[in-house]
Order: C-alpha cells, then structure tokens, then sequence
C-alpha cells in the first residue's frame, strides 16, 4: 500500500495497515514528515477534545457530522490518548476538554509519531511529490512522483490520498491532493479559507492590542447573527484571536456572498447598560476635572481611547464635569457595540483549516475509499470536513486516517481468503 502524506492522517492509516499485514510505503513532499502537526496548537498541538462524541461530531455541521460517525466511532478521541499513552507521551486535559501533551510541545508528538513509523521499519521516501495516481479501468494500480527532477512510478494495489488542505503551504500542504483527485474523477466542493483573521476597515493602529472577556458579534442590516465571547486580537490589518476564528467560517461566506457585514464588540460584558451608565456617571462625578482621556483609562485598554472618542465625536480635553448625559449615552454605546466593518479575509495560506475537498457522497463514509476509484482511499483534511478550533481537526485526521489503514489492509485480507 501507498500512502500519499505524512501528516496525522497519513501516518496513523500506515501504521495501523501496517500492523495488519500489510507492505507499506509512506511518499512525502517534505524533507520531514508531519510539519504542520509540529505548530499546531501555538506549538503545543491541541491533540483531541474530549467532548461526549454527539457533542464533538456536531462542530463539523450536518453533512460532516453523518460522514465523521463511523470512522470517530472506530477510533475515537479516548482510543487516540492511549495510543500517545502507549508511546509515553502523558497528556493533559484543559478548559474546554482540549487535550495537550503535558510537556507543552507538540513536537513531542511529531517525535513519537515519527518513532512508531521507525520501529515498524516503514519506508518513507522523502522530498518526493506525488503528480499523478496510475489507474486501470476503474482501479488505482499505482502513483507517479517526482524526486529531484527525475519521474518515478510506483505500483500498489492501494492507495491511501492524505495530502491535507492548502492552507500554511510552507508546510507541504499546497492542495496538490485536490488536483490528484480530480484527475482521477472526484470531484472537489469549492476550496476556502475557514479559521481564519479577517480584515477590516479600522483607520487607527492598535495592532497586538488583546482584548480578554469581550463578546464579538457579527451584525448583518443592525441583527446579530453570530456571537462569541473570549478573546480578540487586533492585526495590522483587521481581527483575529479566538472568537473570530471560531465566527470566521460565517464571515467567509457572507463576505462571498456580497453581504456588507460588520464586527459589534461588547467591551463590558459583566454590565448591563444600566449598570454601565450607573458606572459613569459615578467615574464623572469623582473626578469632574479631571480630562474624559484620563478617566478611560480605568475603564479601556489605553489602546482603545482615541478610538473612542474620535467615534463618539468628544474631545479629549473635555473634563469628568462636562460630558453632559447625551455624551455619556454616546460612550456607554460605544463600549457595549464598538462597531467596526468587515472588509474581507485573509487568504487560504493564513487560514488553520481548508474547507471544502474531496466530495463526501464520492467516499464510503464506512470504509474511506473511494466510490468512484477502487482501493483508492482518503483521509483527513484533504476530505470536505472542517471544524472550529479544539481539536476537532486533528482528532478527524486520525480517525479517518485509522479507518482508512484499517480498510484497506481488510479488503486485502478478504481477497486473499
Ligand atoms: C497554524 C495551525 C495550527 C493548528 N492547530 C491545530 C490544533 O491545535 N488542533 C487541531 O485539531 N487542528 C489544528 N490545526 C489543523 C491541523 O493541523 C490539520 O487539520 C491536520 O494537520 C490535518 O492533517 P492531515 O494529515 O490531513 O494533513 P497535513 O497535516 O496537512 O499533512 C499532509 C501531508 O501531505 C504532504 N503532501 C502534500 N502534497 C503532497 C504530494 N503531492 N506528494 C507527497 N506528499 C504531499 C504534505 O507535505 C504534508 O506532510 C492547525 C493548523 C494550522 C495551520
């Protein structure tokens, strides 16, 4: 069997069909396997989430949810913690239920992934792009790849495509697996950018201020149709942090489909607007000569204190005992709906996870191959399935990967029978 990647996906579907008897060989672009897996999590890989599964499957929205079933019940998140167990990597559970290796460097992860490979003596051929698949009739029968210029055909009776998506292409993932597959028959739903910073229209620079506790929404003609609340960043140019990339899959399309949309930022979620109001007015009242500028600053980032007042159209020097009730309204707004439009996203290579790929009505949800190529099979990223930020990706590349390995070494075990 050929495997075509080493990522999560690739690695775990050739161990596991390894472990079945089968002859495997893994064909990797880079000069080292798994190097996304080794910046996941900010360096320390948010491996798995270990959420009730009914729960976990639903971030991938319905179609993932039906197609993710089998393969996350074959191998689940608790059976992904005790294969790391049982090559000694102890991990931690955190907020949330995401799950990280207790050393804090998912390099420790690649480590034993790549080791697991190595003691089984599975052959990775290394800075090898893989161009084409060799079919026959209906069959894959072998892979095309390049190595150093020089074409090089490799036959097998199966394949197994876990070339990921497109985004962070310094990583190998360049989308070379869409092409592969389409040239095969497949056909691939539309490739966009999900998890990833969007940009606005902002024309003051506060870039690396990081806003705690506040409640993003996106606002579409004045209604909110999505909120989250936890942390944002500001970027040179727009928004990311974690509750845009969890919203950003929305924004992606609405900003496809022409919708004018903007960001709404609670920056006082603890208060009510009576509450608020009660607050300032109790701030303007201590200090009435002291400037309006120096009263924010107990109350917003220092960042924030131009913008405020240039939107609210009060001047800095104006003291505690001037702003008159229609100014305290206007900075009490403010703070409960700092609005700021939505002028586009990122490109893909910023984005964590592709959405869109490989069809999932073109795949035997309980098998992973292929039902348009026989033992051509598919697993991770490279599949239409894509979910907020947790652990939910990693964890669907190996268990797609799992069942892929498992399937494939299977289907060979009956023929032989
Ligand atoms: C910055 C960042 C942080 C992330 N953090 C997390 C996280 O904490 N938790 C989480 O769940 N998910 C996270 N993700 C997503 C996660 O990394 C992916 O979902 C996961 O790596 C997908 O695994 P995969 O095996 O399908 O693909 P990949 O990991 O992309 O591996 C695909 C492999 O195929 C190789 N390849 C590509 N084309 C060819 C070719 N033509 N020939 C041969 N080889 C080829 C590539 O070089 C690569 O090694 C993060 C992603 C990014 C970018």
């Amino acid at each position: 069997m050929i495997v075509i990647g080493a990522g999560p996906a690739g690695m775990i579907a050739a161990g596991v069909a390894h472990e079945k008897g089968l002859k495997v060989i893994i064909v990797e672009k880079m000069k080292k396997p798994c190097l996304k897996l080794g910046i996941t999590g900010k360096g320390r890989c948010n491996l798995t989430n270990i959420e009730n599964k009914k729960d976990f499957l639903e971030k991938f929205g319905t179609k993932g949810e039906r197609f993710l079933k089998h393969s996350l019940y074959t191998f689940d998140q608790h059976n992904l913690i005790s294969f790391f167990n049982s090559l000694n990597i102890d991990l931690i559970t955190e907020r949330g239920g995401r799950v990280f290796p207790k050393s804090g460097k998912a390099l420790n992860i690649v480590g034993a992934l790549k080791d697991w490979i190595k003691k089984k003596q599975i052959d990775i051929i290394l800075n090898a792009q893989v161009t084409s698949l060799i079919l026959e009739t209906n069959s894959v029968v072998g892979i095309e790849y390049k190595n150093n210029k020089e074409r090089i055909k490799l036959t097998s009776e199966s394949v197994i495509l876990a070339t990921g998506g497109k985004s962070y292409p310094l990583t190998g993932s360049t989308g070379d697996g869409y092409l592969i597959a389409k040239n095969s028959g497949h056909n691939i739903e539309k490739i966009y950018p999900s998890l990833v910073p969007i940009e606005t229209e902002l024309d003051i620079n506060i870039a690396g201020l990081n806003l705690r506790n506040i409640e993003a929404s996106i606002i579409l003609n004045n209604k909110c149709l999505y909120k989250e609340f936890g942390e944002l960043l500001f970027m040179e140019y727009g928004v990311s942090g974690p509750v845009i990339l969890t919203m950003s899959k929305h924004i992606v399309e609405m900003i496809n489909n022409k919708q004018a949309i903007e960001l709404s930022i609670d920056l006082k979620t603890a208060l009510t607007h009576k509450k608020l109001d009660n607050r300032l007015l109790r701030e303007f009242n201590k200090s009435p000569k002291m400037t309006i500028e120096n009263i924010l600053r107990k109350l917003l980032p220092f960042e924030l204190i131009e913008t405020c007042l240039k939107m609210t159209k009060i001047t800095k020097d104006k003291t505690g005992g001037q702003i008159t009730a229609k100014e305290r309204k206007q900075i009490r707004l403010w703070l409960k709906d700092f609005r700021i439009k939505i002028t586009g996203y990122r490109p893909i290579e910023e984005a964590i996870i592709t959405s869109g790929g490989i069809n999932l009505k073109e795949v035997n949800s309980k098998t992973m191959e292929s039902k348009i190529i026989n033992n051509l099979y598919f697993a991770g990223e490279i599949l239409d399935i894509d979910a907020k930020t947790g652990g939910y990706n990693i964890q669907a590349a190996f268990s797609t990967g799992y069942l892929a390995g498992i399937s494939a070494a299977l289907k060979k075990q009956i023929k032989n029978i």
